[in-house]
């Protein structure tokens, strides 16, 4: 990215090798190059392709990952530079690889499908297109016949799974309502992957959720009961967690999993303190839920991970300075108490007091 600094460059890269370790694939090195718009051909320049093929050759490497989306074209020159056994793929194809390791449910299942033939469908005319050109026109005729019905079938299949997905989520809704019924407030934890969310879940619930150093961890949401001493209890209901370079490919299947928090009786925003960027995720995160129309849910933030910063003092006054903002570590069990009380004050001045109902 031309535009980008070194540090913004630096930390995708880093997110990016967290995604390929999700992904399973062990990373062994990651190299940038600051070019004035990317080479058409193959993405990188020639003396960056020679540099990677040695390290290959080196290390006995069998995928190379781009952090940006490559086109078919330069995908096909780069992966004939590396050699026939190595796999090129883009950020895109990486997370999409992920999240077909993680579709736990039904419905992620569909969501992760829709989003591998969105993104299908603009590469296949790229694809024809291109084996026109290498034939000299002579095919003409039969490769645009030939995009007309890939491309029909795809679309027919993206409609099937999009009625399918609004079948599994009507279902869903039914279910919510009934749990709705029992007086039950729900709190829905929002953030960006490895904020903390499902270790937060696990320290206050016991439940067995995923927590590991591992993006998407918590794919699908999952809910627990939270009891407190005093005998008030919430659900607590865990959601997708943000990326930051989400490809635009993936943002309708990423909204739709964080959809149902639209139902929830409060949000808590977990934020990783540590993270060099939470500033930007923080505000990313906000901008998100801005267009998510939950602008009448109440919301608290959590500053996760105090125990790792190397000023926490200076956190804590900070965010005693601003508002509605606890600060814990999930890890250590440092100000769960508090944000468990701060959760209790946040419903209970957003529901309706009881009495209203007497007549
Ligand atoms: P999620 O993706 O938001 O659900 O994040 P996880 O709960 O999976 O946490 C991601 C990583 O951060 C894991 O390696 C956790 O052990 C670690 N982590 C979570 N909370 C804390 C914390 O308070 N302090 C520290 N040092 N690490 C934490």
């Amino acid at each position: 990215g031309e535009t980008s600094d070194s540090f913004a460059i630096e930390e995708s890269l880093k997110e990016l090798a967290q995604l390929a370790d999700t992904a399973g694939l062990m990373v062994v090195g990651s190299t940038y190059q600051k070019l004035a718009s990317p080479n058409p051909r193959t993405y990188i320049g020639s003396g960056k392709v020679a540099e990677i093929k040695s390290a290959i050759r080196a290390f006995e490497v069998e995928t190379v990952i781009f952090d940006d989306e490559l086109s078919p074209g330069q995908l096909r020159n780069l992966e004939k530079a590396f050699g026939g056994d190595v796999r090129v793929c883009d950020r895109t194809a990486l997370i999409l690889d992920i999240f077909n390791q993680r579709a736990a449910t039904h419905e992620a299942a569909l969501q992760v499908a829709l989003a591998q033939m969105e993104y299908q469908l603009p590469r296949l005319t790229k694809m024809w297109t291109h084996l026109e050109r290498q034939a000299g026109g002579k095919v003409k005729g039969m490769g645009e016949k030939q995009i007309e019905v890939d491309k029909r079938i795809l679309r027919t299949q993206i409609g099937v799974l999009k009625k399918e997905l609004e079948s599994v989520r009507k279902h869903r809704k039914q279910y919510r309502n009934r749990r709705f019924s029992v007086p039950v407030p729900v709190v829905s934890l929002v953030g960006y992957t490895n904020a903390g969310k499902s270790t937060l879940l696990n320290q206050l619930t016991g439940a067995n959720v995923l927590s590991e150093d591992r993006l998407f961890a918590t794919l699908d949401p999952t809910t627990r009961r939270v009891q407190m001493k005093n005998g008030s209890e919430f659900l607590l209901t865990d959601t997708v967690g943000f990326i930051q370079k989400l490809p635009t490919t993936l943002v309708a299947a990423f909204r739709a999993t964080l959809e149902e928090i639209s139902e929830s009786s409060l949000l808590v925003h977990v934020v990783d303190i540590s993270h060099p960027l939470a500033e930007q995720q923080i505000d990313a995160v906000e901008k998100v839920l801005a267009e998510l129309d939950v602008s009448e849910i109440p919301k608290l933030m959590v500053w996760n991970k105090v125990d790792k910063v190397t000023d926490p003092e200076k956190i804590k006054l900070e965010a005693e300075r601003r508002e509605d903002i606890v600060c814990i570590s999930a890890l250590t069990g440092e100000g769960l108490l508090e944000f468990c009380t701060a959760v209790q004050e946040k419903l209970k001045d957003s529901m309706v007091p009881v009495e209203a109902f007497v007549p």
